[in-house]
């Protein structure tokens, strides 16, 4: 049977970005600077170069690739599928799969895809037995399916590193998440499903509203002063403020007996 060649993969070129979504004009414009204000919009991203330009150190990886097969009138027909992986390590992960004839064109349509389809990744140290405030781990106890696939992420102390298989671990790292304890079920050979069930259990944190707050917290504490002296001092100052209002409560108190109701009303309103 004869075979024809297909033409050899030329590497594309990044052609100048025209954007085309509110988002993506947004952005271009440098209106938009900061990924996570698109991410809580809840709007989809629908332009990969949004991310281009908002995350420019991100990484990616490829975690997976299968060929496949499929019988046409002229014999067998093979393409690819990728699965890419893409993170900051700072708490932004995207994965995504592509499908193209050849591996690198499926590569680069499954970096594209995970590119769209990036999360933002609360972290924060919720391990009762650490309490460090930096964050390491996740913020609190999630679980993530996809198929047959059940992950289990516990909040770790500093230094336990991630105990899991590689699909995880690479899920996991890319995130930024460096101590945390997991527990896995099902077949977890499987790398798509593993690493989607990894990346569902992740998302699960951005609907819990309150350790959301929290992380913002803990990153505008690491911006201000990273000394763990600082704590202590503000639990100082918090405890003489507390002590300096009690006082001037019951010096409140005091006076308020001795004055008449006219008086007290006036007081009051000021
Ligand atoms: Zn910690």
């Amino acid at each position: 049977m004869a075979f024809k060649r297909s033409p050899r993969y030329e590497e594309e070129e990044e052609a100048p970005w025209t954007p085309k979504t509110d988002i993506g004009k947004k952005v271009a414009n440098h209106e938009i600077s900061s990924i996570d204000s698109v991410l809580e919009t809840g709007k989809p991203i629908r332009e990969h170069q949004i991310v281009n330009a908002l995350l420019p150190n991100l990484t990616h990886e490829t975690l997976e690739i299968k060929n496949t097969q499929r019988m046409t009138g002229n014999g067998r027909k093979m393409q690819f599928r990728a699965v890419v992986l893409v993170g900051d390590g700072d708490g932004h992960l995207g994965i995504g799969s592509g499908k193209a004839d050849e591996v690198r064109p499926a590569i680069s349509s499954g970096i594209k895809n995970a590119k769209r389809n990036i999360v933002r990744v609360p972290l924060g140290c919720g391990s009762w037995e650490c309490g460090c405030r930096t964050r390491h781990t996740v913020p609190v106890r999630v679980v993530g399916k996809n198929g047959s696939v059940e992950i289990v992420l516990k909040p770790a102390p500093l230094g336990v590193g991630i105990v899991a298989n590689e699909t995880v671990r690479k899920v996991l790292h890319a995130a930024g998440i460096k101590d945390v304890w997991t527990f896995a079920r099902g077949r977890t050979s499987g790398i798509y499903n593993t690493a989607m069930a990894v990346f569902n259990a992740l998302d699960s944190l951005n609907n819990m509203k309150y350790y959301d707050d929290w992380e913002r917290q803990l990153k505008h504490e690491e911006a201000e002063a990273p000394a763990p002296a600082s704590a202590s001092e503000e639990a100082k100052e918090g405890k003489e403020a507390a002590s300096q209002e009690k006082k001037a409560g019951e010096e409140k108190k005091s006076g308020e007996k001795a004055k008449t109701n006219g008086e007290k009303k006036t007081n009051e309103a000021g």
